[in-house]
């Protein structure tokens, strides 16, 4: 329950002489005055410190909005704070080898208050967590990650920052599946307890600290509190720990909107009004991913009370396409556009092209052709086909994994493989996913995508499974040499675009046992040479599929 102002006058009496306004618990506000208080916040920002090549999203133009708001609310007497919902780490070349330092350095000049910890900061070691950590100015966040062995927290599990009469205390959660998400080779001493049980336990404490109480999470947002297979999320926290003000959270991607009858809004377009849902009395809120925006949340502290008064996720440069006078589609920009911020360019700039350089360098080598051609890989099992589907199979710890050949776009030649030739096999980014199925869910799914066509990008490649197709109909399906227990649980690698329905393949993304496991594709493959070099092109050669 938020304290009243009738509460804060009786315990105020006793302490008249200390300060007008000030109570036992500290509190500095004056009654009957309202506070203005900006949050911004930004969330899974996945290595897009620079802008995409339509000139979309991009650190420098975010700095240039987030200066402008600064300024606004500055000159109408109020405070800001700027929040990430974290997974800064992991999604683009040019950050990934770079440990992120563009992204966090970016993070830094912009301004940063907190962030909270995401799963994909793990998927570095801690070592170069703590490099991250003394390249900004400002906490990461966990109160729910700790040494397994000494159990003492490894990160701050809040910070109270002083803004103005304003005291406000940012607590970060990160979700318990990092355990399972992240490389298990960095997870080894580091325990994720539960988000609920950290903030139950440290919310009286906020609450005596601070006038306005924020997590800045690592969670994801699910709909109704229906998490499926996932941790539970933002809804499931507000629900169980009444109390807290408002949640700015990540890891789902969402852009999290309400309308104005409070209904979640599924297919959230730039540009359209956006409301925080609301559980439990606390406001949770995402922006979506990649800087594509910033969230904006006016609110207004009086006699103990936080109100909402506005609330925007604001494009940053976001184009749609629309078609022009000839009939061409071309991308047009959604809002006003926002200049880049010069002098971070110029900051992030040797950071971009330092990360192209390195795609040129060897990763790894083949003893042969990998075999990627359109004209090969849509017609029959190769060992590129193969390579891909085993490597994102290994990476989720899957038992089998189902590959496009739509998504194969380029061969590898004998010899040196670099991270750009990797590239140009799976340019698309998509994300490595994983699903649970039963095994007769399994074998339904099998059934549909192995009888897809010769000469279409939906033709499948496999790795972990050994079929038998009889005139387009699946006859027999083997996993490690055993048939497909159809009471048994098995879990499926698939890339995101499959999984959403892509290549007319049954969409599984919605299904309760789907798991989005946040790692590019090519990133992926690019690891699997790298830990497997010098590859055999022959051992990939697995005519995994037959067809009589
Ligand atoms: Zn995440």
């Amino acid at each position: 329950m938020r304290k009243t102002a009738l509460l804060a006058i009786a315990t105020m009496t006793s302490f008249a002489a200390v300060s007008l306004h000030a109570t036992a618990q500290g509190e500095q506000w004056e009654k009957d005055k309202s506070y203005k208080l900006t949050i911004l916040h930004t969330n899974d920002n996945h290595g897009r410190f620079w802008s995409n090549r339509h000139g979309e999203y991009g650190m420098a133009a975010r700095k240039t909005l987030v200066d402008s708001i600064r300024a606004e609310v500055a000159a109408a007497g109020g405070e800001l704070l700027l929040l990430s919902g974290g997974d800064i780490n992991t999604g683009v070349p040019e950050s990934d080898l770079q440990d992120a330092e563009p992204d966090f350095k970016g993070m830094a000049q912009i301004g940063y208050d907190a962030m909270a910890i995401g799963n994909h900061e793990f998927d570095n070691k801690l070592s170069v967590i703590r490099k991250q950590e003394s390249w900004v100015n400002f906490p990461f966040l966990a109160a729910n990650i700790y040494d397994e062995s000494t159990k003492e927290r490894l990160f701050k599990p809040y910070k109270v920052f002083q803004k103005g009469d304003l005291r406000i205390a940012v607590m970060g959660l990160t979700t318990e599946d990092t355990k399972k998400l992240g490389n298990p080779e960095f997870m080894g001493n580091i325990a994720f307890t539960k988000p609920v049980d950290e903030a139950k336990k440290l919310l009286p404490e906020l609450k005596a600290k601070a006038d306005v109480v924020i997590a800045a999470t690592h969670m994801g947002h699910y709909k109704d509190a229906s998490f499926g297979i996932n941790a539970p999320g933002d809804v499931t926290l507000a629900r169980s720990v009444p109390g807290i003000d408002m949640i700015i959270g990540g890891h789902s991607q969402d852009p999290v909107c309400t309308d104005a009858q409070g209904a979640l809004i599924s297919k959230y377009k730039a540009g359209m009004a956006c409301m925080p849902d609301s559980q439990n009395g606390t406001l949770i809120m995402q922006a979506h991913e990649w800087g594509k925006y910033v969230g904006r949340a006016d609110l207004e502290f009086k006699n103990g009370e936080l109100n909402l008064v506005s609330y925007q996720l604001i494009p940053v440069n976001l184009k749609k396409k629309v078609k022009n006078a000839e009939g061409k589609k071309v991308r047009v920009l959604i809002a006003d556009e926002i200049a880049e911020d010069q002098k971070l360019k110029d900051f992030l700039k040797p950071f971009q092209e330092q990360g192209q350089e390195q795609l040129q360098q060897k990763i790894g080598s083949v003893d042969g052709k990998l075999e990627g051609d359109r004209g090969v890989v849509r017609f029959q099992p190769t060992n590129m086909g193969h390579l891909i589907a085993l490597a994102q199979m290994d990476k989720v710890a899957a038992d089998l994994a189902v590959m496009n050949s739509g998504g194969i776009r380029d061969s590898i030649a004998e010899g040196d493989i670099t991270y750009k030739d990797v590239l140009k096999v799976q340019p698309f980014a998509n994300v490595v996913s994983f699903v649970e199925l039963t095994g007769a869910e399994l074998w339904d799914y099998l059934a549909v995508v192995a009888s897809k066509p010769v000469d279409s990008g939906a033709f499948a490649q496999f790795a972990g499974v050994d079929l038998v197709i009889t005139g387009g109909e699946l006859k027999s399906a083997k996993i490690k040499g055993q048939d497909i227990d159809k009471a048994k649980t098995y879990r499926m690698a698939i890339n995101s675009y499959i999984a959403s329905g892509g290549d007319k393949y049954p969409a599984m993304n919605k299904h309760a046992g789907y798991v989005n496991s946040g790692f590019v594709d090519a990133d992926v493959l690019k690891g699997y040479i790298e830990s497997h070099s010098p590859l055999s092109a022959k051992a990939h050669d697995k005519g995994n599929v037959v067809r009589n």
